[in-house]
Formats: structure tokens, C-alpha cells, sequence
């Protein structure tokens, strides 16, 4: 046999990749993570030798880590070019004129990275591409006969985020698919939405991940119809409601998500409206246990700091404002909850006494449920005190009555009215039918057929490429390390001889191995001068999906062991049979 297998190898033997062995591979596994390291997906990147961080938010990829990031790039790239798009690589550095432009050189806030050059000249680097891409086609594309267009690049991006955290999943610089689509009108924007969202279905499928597509809050990009490609995950920082009864298929943000609000169905009469004293009573609990009354009763209310000004939101007691409704209804960037000191000065009461009644100078915005109450609780604005029996529109007027208030689970569909359920998520894409709000405000038009100048309609489309790879180790690992689908391993295969010093074993391994190059397997072979414990254990952590087991068994009678990571199974199968068996196994999953 291993004759066979010499002749049939000698020609290839100067192939430069099979000189890619693990002793010679940059590829340093830890035995423990670090201690910043959070969560599972940073801690594994880590401890496998994928990743290393530079700066907050900031790593290098080492090699195995860029095998990964290469592997989602094409399947990324497959899908866009299958839809018609073209790749194209804009510049990272955006001149701020073309910001100023469209408005949101003081809308982005301090996520953005800016910088001035030897001339002072502004520029900042580009967190997304709407206003260069933008720029771009208001040049290039001047007649209907040039749309629809579909543009797109893979990239580095850069957001001076808050809390850079989690390692690849929220960075300070990762790297970005962003496609723009260009439509002569919003029927042609619904065509390029739905091919990308088709296409954004089949990329996360063909990673091999459990994801949904929900509906999502447009937030500072803009637009009206967006879609967010969440996986699910236990460390997502994203919460979503769906609706699981059949054919529904309702899916939202908590951001997004609205719930129908109950009418008031029995009429109570309204009573005297009183204060009582509520002595050190703050929080609902206390004070709904201490006036023996549901939490559904009580009236909160909650003192932002905005860029407009300080505003005070009423929710029933039993819910929780969602801050970007909240930012949405007030038309406001910044909103933050005020401070003790700003409380008491507003409210004349120390937190926990605040409330609608009485409560001057400042805006009132309460969610609509608060509306439906009658003979409420809340504070009175003194300390110590809570006013019983107040109604909404007799008692006090709200300046604005908006949907504030996050749904939870249990709460009923909008669609159907079942149940909905909770799940957290990570965001690995998300989909914006900008519609011409980056055409108007920089002027891109075309001339249709009759001559007519009409702005074109724009979509945006986003995938964090590294923070897939991050969401993928979170979503398959096991307590050993990592377990990558087959279809963005950094190898498919690892052929372990047992004992190197054995020469027959050895000589085997580097013949199968050979073999598996040949056949255009991504094969790695593991020729450390190591026990093969010690191989095993970073075979697991590293999570190749196949490990090929060359030891005496397979010199002896040509049968090798292969261990399958994903299920933990081991298989023999004759070495005839290898090549056959391996492809097999990566083509089917
Ligand atoms: P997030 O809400 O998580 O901050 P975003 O909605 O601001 O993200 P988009 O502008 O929609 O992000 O960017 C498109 C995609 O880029 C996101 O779906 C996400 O996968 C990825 N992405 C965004 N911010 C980061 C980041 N800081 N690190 C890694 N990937 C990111
Ligand atoms: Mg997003």
C-alpha cells in the first residue's frame, strides 16, 4: 500500500501548500483565556490562537483566524454576485464636506473617528459608505437606461464604539460587507430589498447558523423598512419577540416590536384624587406592596436628560420603557436617565416621588397603555408622598401620548395575537430601505425617458463579516473548544500520526495527507513532535470538523480512525476509501 501511495505522490510533491504543517503554522493555543475575555466566542478565538488583541477593539487575525474571515468573504461574495451586485473598494477615508452634506457630521456623534490632515483639511473614517457611495453615483449614473445598480465592498470599518467588547463582536475597527442598491423608483427598492434578504437568508444558512430575521428600528441610518439577521444566542445583546403559533412568522426588535394595548374594558368610576403619605416607599415594589395595590396600577415615571431639554415618561408600573422608542417619539439623538441631583431639582422630591400631576416645565410623554389607566398611583412630586386615584387626560395632560413601552413574552401578537417569546440575538446583518433621503440631500438624480431629473432610490446592506465568525464559535462549541461548520473551517481535515517517531506512521500520515491535497481537500497535518493528548486537545479547541488518526491500527491494516467533531463519533474507513469519505463529509454539511 504504501508503495501505491508513493508512486502516486512523487509529482506532487513540490506543491508549496503542503509545506503548511502545524509546526509551522503561527497558531498559538492558550490554555486559559484571558481574563477580559466575556463571553465563549471571545474566549475560544483567543485561547485557539485565531485572534490576538492590539488596542481595545482592535485585533489582529492571526492565520487560521483569516482562513475563517476568507471563507464567510466568498460565501458572502458568491451570494452578492448571484443577485447581479458588483464589488467595487471605496476609501476608508471620507472627506467631511460629503458628512456635512448629508446632515450627519453632527448626528453621528463621537462613534466616529475623526481626523485632520497636514493641511487641516477634516476627514473621518468611514463607519459605513452611504455619502461616498452616494457621491460617487451622483457622478457616474445620469440616465435611467444605467439602474438598477447594485454595489458593494468588503472592508474594514471604524466606529469609536462606547464599550468596544466581546472581542470580534463589537470592535472598534471590523470588516464590513456594505451594499447599496440604486432604483429608479420604490418598486424597484422592493425588488433589490428582497434579493438581499433572500440572499442575506442563504449566506447565514450557508455558515451554518440558527438565525431570524426580525423587524428592526431604523435608527441613525435612516429609512423606513429594515430587517435585522439575528443569530440566536444567549449573549446577544439584542432582545426580540416572535411569534411561534403557525404561518405567523411575526418577528421584531424589542426596539421595533409594538404589541396591540388593551382598551379599558370595565368602566371604574373616578375617585377623589389624594395624597397619602408612602414614607421611604420608592420603587414599585415598595410602594405597591405598602398601598396594596398591582403593579398595573402604579404610574412610573422617569426624568431623561436630551439634547432638547429634560423630558419625564410615564409607563404603567409593570413595564419597562424601551429607550430608543423613547428616542424615536422625542425625535432626539441623546436621552439618558437624569441624574439624583437633576430629580429632585425638577420634581422637588427625592427619586422614587416623581409623577405626572403637578409636574411643571417639563415635557410629558407618556405610552399609551399609561392612557387606559383610572384611579392610578403615583408620585406627588413631595417626598414621602404618593397621590391615589389619578386619571390620565382629568388629572394631568401628557404633551405626547407614544407606543414607549417594550414588549415583553406572553405579551399578544400584533399579527395574530398569540403569545410572543422572547430570545436574545446577535446581529450579524441587517437590511435599510433608505428610500432618497442620501439622493435628496446630495442631489443624485437621473433623467428617466421623458428627460425628467428624479432622485434615486437607495437601499443599504450590511453583514459584520468578523463578527459572524465570532457569532458562529457562539453558537457551536462544546466545553473542548470550538466546532466550525464544515463551510467555514479554517481546515476541513486533520491528519494526526500518533506517534511521529514511528516512521511507518509518520510516512502514512504525510501519504494520506498528500492524498487530501491532492483531491483539493484543506488539509492540515499535524507533525508536532507532541503526545498525541496533547494534539487532541487542540484539535478540539481549534475544531477542525474531521481528525484523521494515523497510528498502528491504520499501519497495521490500512483502516483509519477518523473522529468527527461535530458529534463526537468516531468511524474507521479503509484508506482506499479516505479521499471519497472526506469529500463526501464536507460536501453534505
Ligand atoms: P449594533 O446595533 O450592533 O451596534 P449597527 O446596527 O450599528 O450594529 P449596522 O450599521 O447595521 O450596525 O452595520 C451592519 C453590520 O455590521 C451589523 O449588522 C453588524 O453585523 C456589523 N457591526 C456593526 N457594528 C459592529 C462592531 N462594532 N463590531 C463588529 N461588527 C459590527
Ligand atoms: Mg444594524
Amino acid at each position: 500500500m504504501l508503495r501505491f501511495l508513493r508512486n502516486r505522490l512523487n509529482n506532487n510533491l513540490d506543491r508549496g501548500d503542503l509545506k503548511m504543517k502545524v509546526s509551522q503554522l503561527l497558531l498559538p493555543t492558550l490554555r486559559e483565556a484571558p481574563a477580559e475575555a466575556e463571553i465563549i466566542s471571545h474566549q475560544l478565538l483567543l485561547r485557539a490562537g485565531f485572534i490576538r488583541k492590539s488596542a481595545a477593539g482592535v485585533y489582529t487575525l492571526l492565520p487560521l483566524g483569516l482562513k475563517v474571515i476568507k471563507k464567510i468573504e466568498a460565501i458572502v461574495r458568491e451570494e452578492m454576485n448571484r443577485e447581479g451586485a458588483q464589488e467595487i473598494i471605496m476609501p476608508i477615508i471620507q472627506p467631511s464636506e460629503l458628512w456635512q452634506e448629508s446632515g450627519r457630521w453632527n448626528v453621528y456623534g463621537p462613534e466616529l473617528f475623526r481626523l485632520e490632515d497636514r493641511h487641516g483639511r477634516v476627514f473621518c473614517l468611514g463607519p459605513t459608505h452611504e455619502e461616498i457611495i452616494t457621491d460617487l453615483i451622483r457622478n457616474e449614473v445620469q440616465s435611467y437606461r444605467q439602474l438598477p445598480l447594485l454595489l458593494y465592498q468588503i472592508q474594514n470599518k471604524y466606529r469609536d464604539e462606547r464599550r468596544p467588547r466581546f472581542g470580534l463582536i463589537r470592535g472598534r475597527e471590523f470588516i464590513m460587507k456594505d451594499l447599496y442598491s440604486f432604483d429608479r423608483d420604490e418598486a424597484g427598492l422592493e425588488v433589490s430589498y428582497q434579493k438581499m434578504f433572500n440572499a442575506y437568508r442563504r449566506i447565514f444558512e450557508r455558515c451554518g447558523l440558527y438565525f431570524r430575521p426580525v423587524e428592526a428600528d431604523s435608527g441613525a441610518i435612516g429609512g423606513s423598512d429594515t430587517h435585522e439577521f439575528m443569530v440566536l444566542a444567549e449573549t446577544g445583546e439584542a432582545l426580540l419577540v416572535f411569534c411561534s403559533q403557525n404561518d405567523c412568522g411575526y418577528a421584531a426588535n424589542v426596539e421595533r416590536a409594538a404589541s396591540p394595548v388593551k382598551k379599558r374594558v370595565d368602566f371604574e368610576e373616578p375617585g377623589l384624587l389624594e395624597e397619602v403619605a408612602t414614607p421611604g416607599k420608592r420603587t414599585v415594589e415598595e410602594v405597591t406592596l405598602f398601598l396594596n395595590v398591582e403593579p398595573q396600577k402604579l404610574i412610573k415615571t422617569l426624568l431623561y436628560e436630551t439634547e432638547a431639554g429634560y423630558v419625564a415618561a410615564l409607563v404603567r408600573g409593570d413595564r419597562i420603557i424601551n429607550q430608543v422608542k423613547l428616542q424615536k417619539a422625542l425625535g432626539v439623538l441623546r436621552c439618558d436617565l437624569a441624574d439624583a441631583e437633576v430629580v429632585e431639582r425638577l420634581s422637588g422630591a427625592r427619586v422614587g416621588f416623581a409623577g405626572p400631576v403637578g409636574l411643571k416645565d417639563l415635557r410629558l410623554v407618556a405610552d399609551l397603555e399609561v392612557m387606559e389607566m383610572a384611579n392610578a398611583v403615583s408620585g406627588a412630586n413631595k417626598d414621602d408622598a404618593h397621590f391615589i386615584n389619578v386619571n390620565p387626560g382629568r388629572d394631568f395632560n401628557p404633551d405626547q401620548v407614544a407606543d414607549l413601552r417594550q414588549v415583553q413574552a406572553g405579551d399578544p401578537c400584533p399579527i395574530c395575537g398569540s403569545d410572543l417569546e422572547e430570545a436574545r440575538g446577535i446581529e450579524v446583518g441587517q437590511v435599510f430601505k433608505l428610500g432618497y433621503k442620501y439622493s435628496k440631500a446630495l442631489g443624485a438624480n437621473y433623467l428617466d425617458e421623458k428627460g425628467a431629473s428624479i432622485p434615486i432610490c437607495m437601499g443599504s446592506y450590511g453583514i459584520g463579516v468578523t463578527r459572524t465568525m465570532a457569532a458562529s464559535v457562539e453558537q457551536n462549541h462544546d466545553q473542548n473548544g470550538i466546532i466550525w461548520p464544515v463551510s467555514i473551517a479554517p481546515y476541513q481535515a486533520l491528519v494526526v500520526p500518533i506517534n511521529t517517531r514511528e516512521d511507518e506512521q509518520f510516512i502514512l500520515a504525510e501519504k494520506v495527507y498528500e492524498l487530501l491535497l491532492n483531491a483539493g481537500v484543506e488539509a492540515v497535518l499535524d507533525d508536532r513532535q507532541e503526545r498525541a493528548g496533547v494534539k487532541f486537545k487542540d484539535a478540539d479547541l481549534i475544531g477542525y470538523p474531521l481528525r484523521l488518526i494515523i497510528g498502528k491500527q491504520a499501519v497495521e491494516s490500512s483502516n483509519i480512525e477518523v473522529f468527527q467533531r461535530k458529534n463526537g463519533q468516531t468511524i474507521t474507513v479503509p484508506l482506499e476509501q479516505i479521499v471519497s469519505f472526506v469529500k463526501d463529509y464536507c460536501r453534505q454539511i
